[in-house]
This record gives C-alpha cells, structure tokens and sequence, in this order.
C-alpha cells in the first residue's frame, strides 16, 4: 500500500494555487505557472449559479464585470480578503483545478493552496473541502504573506527578520517573518481596488463622468503614480478617458493627467504606508535590526505603482526592492512548496490527507 501511494504521488500532480482577492494563479510541479485569470465568476443573479454550465470563470467572466445584462451579476468571490459565498468560490476553484488537471489520467491532485490572511478557521475548512470535492487528494493551506516571502525569494527559515508588503486587488498584507513563522503581521483592506475606486470617484467630481472600475485601472496602470514623474526620471503623462455624463447620461469624454491621478492615488498610498509604519513599530528590536540591512520587498500587482517603492524607501527610511514577477509572488511560493513538500512541511499550516 505504501508503495502504491509513492507511485500514486510520483505520476499524479501537485498543484499549487494563490487564491487572490483580484487573480488566481495556479502552478505545477512540472511546469512552473500555467494560468493566471481574474478571480472572478459570472453567475444568475441572485443565485450562486454559475453561467455556461460552470465555465464563466476567470478570464471569461470579468470580461462581463462592468457590462452585464440585469440577469447576470460578475462576482469576486474574495474581493475583500474574506470569503463572500463558499458555493461560488468552490466553482471557482473547481474549474480552474479542471483547467489545468485534464492531462494527469484522472489521477487526483495534491494541492498547496495559499489563503489571504485574515479568512477564519471556518473559511479556511471550506475552501479545503471545496478543493476535496473539486477532486484533491490532500490539500495544504499556506497563508499568503509567507507564500509571497518565498516566492519573492525571503530567507524565510533564517532566524532573522523579513518583512513582505504584498499589495494585492482586495488586501495589503504586511508581515515580519523569521524561523518559519509570521513575527508580526496586519491586514489592510486598502490595495489596488481603493486606487481604483480613487480615480472612479475623481473622474465624477471633476468631470461628471461616469467610469467603470476597469476603466479606472486602466488609467492608474496607463498613468497613476505616487511621487512626481520627475522623481522618477519620468514626464509626466496624459490621456483620454471615456465613459458616461453624468449630466446629460449621454457618452462623453476627458483628458486627464497624471499629475490629477496622483493627486487621488497618494492618499490610498500613504494609507498603505501608515500600515508598514505600525508593523514596523510592533516588531521585535532584534528582528527590526535586522531590516535595517535587509529592507522590505513588494509583492503583488500593486508593487508595479509607480514611484511606490520609492515613497516607502523616502518615509520609512529602509532599503525597499521589487519582487521578480511582483505579480506571481505567491504562485511562486506555492510552487516551491510542491518542489520541496518535506523541506517546506512546517510552513504550511493547515490541512493535509483527508484521504
Ligand atoms: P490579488 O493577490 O489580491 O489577487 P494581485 O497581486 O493579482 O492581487 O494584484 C492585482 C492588483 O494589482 C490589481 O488591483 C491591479 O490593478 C494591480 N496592478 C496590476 N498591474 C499594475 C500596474 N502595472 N500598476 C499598478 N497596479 C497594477
Ligand atoms: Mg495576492
């Protein structure tokens, strides 16, 4: 029997899956990351049923997010770092688990699921039992900030501190870690979303205009930043925005520049800073020694705002760098955990044969 479960692990797949607020990103053993689609699904509204026979997930799906008809709603199923519906989030995760294992002969999966921070004991048994039922073998929770310390390439293990920002779609998480564990950590409910609804709620005042949140991300990645381009070696930039009046309701446009988009952005900015701050100020002597040379690392789609890393470095007055890929952070994490199961056992934390 021991033999047959060795066969069975060596031919069948581990997994690994960084359940984001804003994208899932899933990776294997064998191939490193092989899919990274919004988090998001379109079901009948009012009810947990998912369009297209399961398959509106993901990328299909959050091209629907802003433009759905009255009887479909695009739902995130994490959006705030908790779980809003267990249903939607298990056919979430089921579809893209069915993705990605359709070529391991039925063969079930192992998997190493990374779980934002702050969902409880609750949440975290339904997602393992979401991801049994989607066709796991054994599952593991990994929790995200340390997923994304090892991912970013953190010496997590060392006895020495680390401190990861991972700033996400939904949360920013901000964690301290030496020996394995987290020393020190917080949750913000503050990351890309907010900077997106900043310029939402900007484009309305100034311009009576009405724009959709992908509008709005669009215009933050085109043109946001948080300290003057100059700063930055930059020029700054401008560019049109279309949507709708909010005085005729008619199609209109604008122009706007990254000098106003900066101006919505900073405070959602130092807002995150605010929370590095309070980590900074809660941790150990000795292990806040040890930042002093070691710095912070940025994770996460967030870590790509320009001029972020900067204003850190300016207000904190610690080395700051940018993970590789900020954006596969925690998928990267969670693929070592397959690459190394034994060696990294002691970081997962939950989970494990459920047989
Ligand atoms: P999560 O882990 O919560 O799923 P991600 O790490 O995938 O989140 O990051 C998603 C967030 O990163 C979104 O809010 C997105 O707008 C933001 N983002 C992605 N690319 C950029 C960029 N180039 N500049 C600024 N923000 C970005
Ligand atoms: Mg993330």
């Amino acid at each position: 029997m021991a033999f047959f479960n060795k066969l069975v692990g060596a031919l069948s797949q581990d997994i690994g899956i960084d359940l984001g607020t804003a994208n899932t990103v899933v990776s294997t053993r064998k191939e490193g990351i092989v899919l990274c689609e919004p988090s998001v699904v379109a079901v009948r509204k009012g009810t947990d049923e998912v369009l297209m026979n399961g398959m509106a997930v993901g990328n299909t799906a959050k091209k629907m997010l802003d433009k759905v008809p009255g009887n479909v709603e695009a739902i995130r199923p994490l959006k705030h770092g908790v779980i809003s519906s267990f249903d939607i989030t298990e056919a979430m995760i089921s579809y893209f688990i069915r993705k990605v294992n359709d070529r391991s002969w039925g063969l079930k999966p192992r998997l190493i699921v990374s779980v934002p921070m702050g969902i409880t004991t609750v949440e975290k048994t339904a997602v393992v039992q979401s991801c049994e039922r989607a066709g796991a073998r054994e599952v593991y929770l990994i929790e995200q900030p340390m997923a994304a310390a090892l991912g970013a390439g953190l010496p997590i293990s060392d006895p020495a501190g680390s401190m990861i920002v991972d700033i996400g779609g939904g949360t920013t998480d901000v964690a301290v870690i030496s020996l394995s564990g987290c020393v020190e950590y917080r949750t913000l409910p503050i990351a890309g979303d907010e900077l997106n609804a900043a310029v939402v709620a900007h484009m309305k005042e100034h311009y009576n205009l009405l724009v959709g949140e992908q509008t709005a991300e669009r215009i933050k990645i085109a043109i946001g930043s948080v300290v003057p381009m100059e700063a930055l070696g930059q020029e700054e930039m401008a560019m049109e925005v279309r949507g709708r009046s909010t005085i005729t309701s008619l199609p209109d446009r604008a122009e706007i520049t990254s000098i106003e988009v900066r101006n919505c952005l900073r405070p959602v900015a130092d807002t995150i800073i605010e929370t590095i701050k309070e980590v900074l100020r809660a941790t150990p002597a000795e292990l806040a020694a040890d930042l002093v040379e070691r710095g912070i690392m940025l994770g996460g789609g967030g870590a790509y705002l320009r001029g972020l890393d900067y204003l850190i470095e300016k207000t904190v007055n610690l080395p700051v760098r940018i993970a590789k890929e900020p954006l596969y952070s925690v998928a990267r994490g969670t693929a070592f955990v397959t690459e190394s199961f034994e060696e990294l056992r002691d970081v997962l934390e939950f989970g494990g044969d459920i047989g």
